[in-house]
């Protein structure tokens, strides 16, 4: 997608530090991290959010949990660690390529805080 932020940082037009990647997807360090540990994995292949998944797209999400798991066996989160998917303004989606938020590194506390 030519005007994705995500797709721009996967192709290497725009730098991140890169924290893992495979044929399927690409993870990254959180500009503006909320726990020590904040990564951001992405599929290569532009998907725009979690709504458009389906049975033709829907294989990267099990080689993403995946890759996860991995790296957050690797990054030494033995306490525990939370994925986090935003789908949608209400949930406050600001980049509409489908990511997958790894946050760890500190008690999380609840899901969600706030009505
Ligand atoms: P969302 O709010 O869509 O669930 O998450 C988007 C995430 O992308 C936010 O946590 C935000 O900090 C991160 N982000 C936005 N722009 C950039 C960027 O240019 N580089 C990196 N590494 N992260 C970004
Ligand atoms: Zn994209």
């Amino acid at each position: 997608m030519a005007d994705c932020l995500f797709c721009k940082i996967i192709a290497g037009e725009i730098p991140s530090k890169k924290v893992y990647e495979d044929e399927y997807c690409y993870a990254f360090e959180d500009i503006a991290p909320v726990a020590p540990v904040h990564v951001l994995f992405v599929p290569k292949k532009h998907i725009s959010s979690a709504a458009e998944l389906d049975g033709e797209n829907s294989a990267v999400v099990a080689k993403i949990y995946e890759a996860i798991a991995r790296v957050a066996a690797e990054m030494k989160l033995d306490g525990g660690w939370r994925v986090v998917t935003n789908c949608g303004p209400d949930a406050g989606q600001t980049v509409l390529h489908l990511h997958f938020h790894l946050i760890g590194g500190r008690p999380l506390g609840v899901m969600v805080s706030e009505k």
